[in-house]
């Protein structure tokens, strides 16, 4: 008698050489990527981070930086307690109809009044302009439009992240592991965290590279200045 093999697809990765989990198209390794970082090949970027945060702590030690800094950092107080206060609105809604409304915007209010309380502002926005520096200074570190996202997120969440202790079927034991939120709520959060901090370190990688051009050009000028009248 034949013995029949189910069938099982290889993860779709190239070169992957396992096989696909489940119904996916992706080995767990690859799926897990894609869930976490929003890509397959993702890696993930807060390691990477530190020689940027650095330059922004520089920046800092100048005037105009610290006023600018701390600029960005009151605006981003301010967007904070306003998602706290809908989060709070949702919740004591929740508490009073028994209805929850789990719309895309609480999600995010939820996610983000939740690190916010637990993170000090100054080291969310220092990260946050810091991973602008990164993706202007190293884009291909980052696979596509939602990976950039997802680190958005993940970068935002550091230290803040809620875990939890779940029962894992595959191993069959309880394990400790990190609650991410749902993909579209942190799709959204990421394109929110990009578009007000995000982008604020790429603009300022621009300037800096712009005024160490000028300041490179006024040092040939001088040098050539020098050697025509020696
Ligand atoms: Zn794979």
């Amino acid at each position: 008698m034949v013995e029949m093999v189910p069938y099982r697809p290889l993860c779709i990765v190239d070169g992957c050489p396992k096989h696909a989990h489940g119904r996916d198209k992706y080995c767990s390794q690859h799926l897990h990527r894609v869930n976490t970082h929003g890509h397959p090949e993702q890696l993930p970027v807060t390691l990477k981070l530190a020689p940027y945060k650095q330059q922004i702590t520089l920046w800092t030690a100048s005037a105009d930086g610290m006023k600018a800094f701390n600029a960005i950092v009151a605006s981003y107080e301010e967007a904070a307690k306003s998602f706290q206060r809908d989060a709070v609105a949702a919740h004591n809604e929740m508490m009073t109809t028994g209805i929850r409304h789990n719309t895309m915007h609480n999600q995010v209010a939820e996610i983000v009044s939740r690190t916010s309380r637990l993170k000090d502002s100054r080291k969310t926005v220092t990260q946050l302009l810091a991973l602008g520096l990164m993706l202007e200074d190293q884009p291909r570190s980052f696979r596509s439009d939602t990976a950039i996202f997802f680190q958005a997120v993940n970068v935002f969440n550091e230290d803040a992240n809620v875990r939890k202790k779940l029962y894992s079927k595959q191993t069959g034991k309880i394990e400790t592991v990190t609650r991410y939120g749902k993909k579209s709520a942190r799709l959204h959060l990421g394109r929110w965290l990009m578009k007000n901090y995000v982008s604020l370190g790429i603009q300022l990688s621009r300037q800096w590279s712009k005024k160490l051009a000028q300041e490179r050009r006024e040092r040939e000028e001088l040098h050539s200045l020098i050697r025509a009248s020696a």
